[in-house]
């Protein structure tokens, strides 16, 4: 039953996740825990993250991307959870169109999603996004969140790095 509320409580909010703003030095999180999973979506503008959004034309540019990317790839760097839930990370999933060979030019997002399953979800009350720390071109980062304790939004900055619920 707390699955099917879950279901339909990301589909009512399915239009405001679909089409997010490309703002550079803004980012988007989707946090949600259902039962013992934790799961949260990373959506930003590539210039937030790397400070170009083209195909790396340099090997310090495909250098960058590369190290990018392996920082996305560590969630353990990017995401401080409370030790007493017991969280134990799934393999992170990064994706970008500068990853293909064709990079298109233009504006270009990057999503990354990370899944945690956790021992003691019932600890889970808050996160630390680290992100900023990494990605020092981040200047806010907007939640939303859906869990056992209902909805809840909110907008992080570099001196406010938590989010509770
Ligand atoms: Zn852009």
């Amino acid at each position: 039953m707390r699955l099917i509320a879950l279901t339909l409580a990301l589909a009512l909010n399915a239009p405001a996740f679909a089409a997010p703003a490309h703002v550079h030095g803004e980012a988007r999180l989707e946090i949600a825990v259902d039962g013992d999973n934790l799961s949260i979506h990373l959506e930003s503008p590539l210039d937030g993250l790397l400070g170009f959004e083209r195909a790396p034309r340099t090997p310090a540019e495909k250098q960058a991307m590369q190290a990018m990317k392996t920082t996305l790839e560590a969630p353990e760097h990017l995401f401080q959870l409370p030790a007493a839930a017991g969280c134990t990370a799934r393999p992170a999933e990064v994706e970008s169109a500068i990853f293909s060979a064709k990079a298109a030019a233009g504006h270009l997002d990057l999503d990354a999603d990370y899944r945690w399953q956790c021992a003691r979800p019932v600890a889970l009350r808050a996160v630390e996004i680290r992100l900023f720390a990494e990605f020092p071109r981040l200047k806010l980062i907007k939640v939303d969140f859906v869990g056992p304790t209902g909805q809840k939004s909110g907008r992080l900055t570099p001196q406010q790095p938590s989010f509770a619920w």
